[in-house]
């Protein structure tokens, strides 16, 4: 077992814990004075089980007539830790909340229910969140009457969720990823019961439509598929997030509809494996090509999808990718390692020279294609040829960009047994390579910019200077110019004039009728 894995086995002993009562509603407990009610918790085996049962869509009113007035005259705070996955549910979290009556605030102070959406992904991002846990205490001893809850992905860990209830049982609410649906109730529980509720499903059970969303600004996240039955095996999405299950292409289409007639600019079509869907649909032929040629058609001036896994990507995809149109020419296609041995101790059931043939096919059959990737390095026993074979692959692809990792052991996870003998300072020292060999393309990719005119939609004031604007290229290339704040939410012709690593500058111009 590596070194770095933290010890979660201390909080699975419960032996100073009380058994209050039992019955249909769950177990409650007493742990030092606080009564904890567990109505389902996490487990990892059945997490990592795949069932046949179908699954159910349900059109839920996930917050009913009587729970809309609960939150009148308050306020709630929401923290998302993550990925796109976890905003886009944190959108739906405030959606329900707004539907309760609450209010958004950005004040602590003012806060009467605090969330923590929450990612497990890597081991730095459960510190952040315990981290977090640990100010939020000062708080609820101010204020006792502040709900407190954690959900998200690292509420379907037991050890975590074990550790909440032993360490940090001011704590009122833990759900996870399955059940955001029954917040509502959640909420109603804690506030009436002054009992801890925890009610983490471990079986994913179905797609629940119909659920409302905050979403804020031009662009907007549309889940296609949720789950994951990949198992690369450094990675616990599979288990936090379920198995891989299809929403229903009119589902889709109905809700991308719905936003282009509220006028956003932009949509990206989320899963965990976005190629792979279709493949659940019971007695349909459909897969993502098929959803995007069909949105294709609808009025939404641009729609990108993430994350593609290279295994499922199939030329029918690329095919429609290829007609243009509103489907813009970036497609993230995570490799994680350019060694062939490295990505089969991952499990990522491709080779390095599967994945170079899909990038020349990709470069060959869509005009201007852009490809960004995610790289993990020092998987266990990575060698320095092997880790030489991914920047020898970086090169050879190009990438515009590309997110680095070091890996992070995740209990649970066949890797995280696996034997580590690269030192963590070796770890390090790759990164930096890594990252300076990205840092290199990225500087020859945004030179190509130079003196073409780009379209780019507004999305903000650049973070370092109020007068500068930012946007983003069909290829999501980060565009900075001077301009006007109601230039934001629009899309605007620029002409570059200066080229940076990560991003390109330049000055309004009008549309040409040729864009570069
Ligand atoms: N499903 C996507 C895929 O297969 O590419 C991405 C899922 S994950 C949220 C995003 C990235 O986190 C992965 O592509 C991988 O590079 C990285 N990651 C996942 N598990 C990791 C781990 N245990 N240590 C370090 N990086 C990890
Ligand atoms: Fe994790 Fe692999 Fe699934 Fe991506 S495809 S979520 S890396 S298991």
């Amino acid at each position: 077992m590596s070194k770095q894995t933290k010890d979660y086995s201390q909080y699975f002993d419960f032996s100073d814990a009380k058994v209050i009562s039992e019955d249909e509603t769950g177990k409650k407990i007493r742990i030092r004075g606080r009564e904890i009610h567990i109505m389902s918790e996490p487990n990892q085996r059945e997490e990592k089980k795949r069932g046949k049962q179908e699954v159910q869509v349900m059109y839920e009113n996930a917050v009913p007539e009587e729970l809309r007035q609960i939150g009148v005259g308050k306020h709630y705070l929401v923290y998302t830790f993550g990925c796109q996955m976890n905003e886009h549910d944190s959108e739906t979290i405030k959606g329900m909340l707004e539907q309760m009556g609450y209010q958004a605030t950005e004040s602590r102070d003012e806060a009467d229910i605090i969330l923590l959406n929450t990612c497990a992904i890597r081991e730095n991002a459960e510190d952040r969140v315990f981290g977090e846990l640990g100010h939020l205490k000062t708080l609820k001893l101010e204020r006792p009457g502040l709900l407190l809850g954690v959900c998200g992905c690292m509420a379907q860990e037991e050890g975590v969720v074990n550790r909440i209830m032993q360490k940090h049982n001011f704590v009122d609410m833990i759900f996870g990823t399955h059940n955001i649906h029954r917040l509502p109730h959640l909420v109603q529980g804690a506030l009436f019961s002054k009992e801890m509720v925890v009610e983490v499903w471990s079986k994913e059970g179905d797609i629940v439509e119909n659920l409302p969303k905050k979403r804020q600004g031009m662009r907007g996240w549309v889940n296609i598929m949720y789950g994951c039955d990949k198992f690369c095996t450094y990675c616990i999405v599979p288990y936090t997030r379920g198995k891989e299950r299809s929403r229903l292409p009119e589902d889709v289409i109905a809700e991308v509809r719905e936003l282009a007639r509220q006028g956003f600019k932009e949509i990206t079509l989320l899963g965990q494996n976005v190629n792979a869907y279709g493949k659940d649909l019971e007695g349909m032929n459909y897969t993502l090509g098929d959803l995007m040629e069909d949105i294709s058609k609808i009025d939404i001036p641009r729609v990108r999808f993430t994350t593609s896994h290279p295994r499922d990507f199939d030329d029918r995809l690329i095919e429609v990718l290829a007609k243009g149109g509103n489907l813009v020419e970036h497609i993230h296609l995570p490799v994680q390692s350019g060694s062939t041995e490295v990505l089969k101790k991952m499990s990522r059931k491709y080779t390095r020279e599967r994945y170079l043939e899909l990038a020349d096919k990709i470069y060959t059959s869509i005009p201007n294609a852009v490809l960004t990737t995610d790289i993990i390095v020092g998987f266990p026993g990575e060698t320095d040829e092997q880790f030489e074979e991914t920047l020898s692959l970086v090169r050879q692809v190009g990438f515009d960009s590309a997110y680095t990792f070091i890996y992070s052991p995740r209990e649970g996870t066949p890797a995280a047994s696996m034997e580590d003998n690269v030192p963590m300072e070796v770890k390090k020292q790759r990164l930096q390579r890594l990252n300076d060999t990205i840092k290199q393309y990225g500087r020859i990719s945004s030179e190509k910019f130079l003196g073409q005119v780009v379209e780019v939609l507004v999305e903000g004031a650049s973070k370092n200077n109020d007068h500068v604007l930012a946007g983003r290229t069909r290829t999501n290339k980060l565009v900075h110019f001077e301009g006007s704040a109601d230039l934001i939410g629009e899309f605007v012709h620029v002409q570059i004039t200066d080229s940076k690593s990560f991003y390109i500058k330049g000055e309004l111009v009008a549309e040409p009728a040729v864009i570069g």
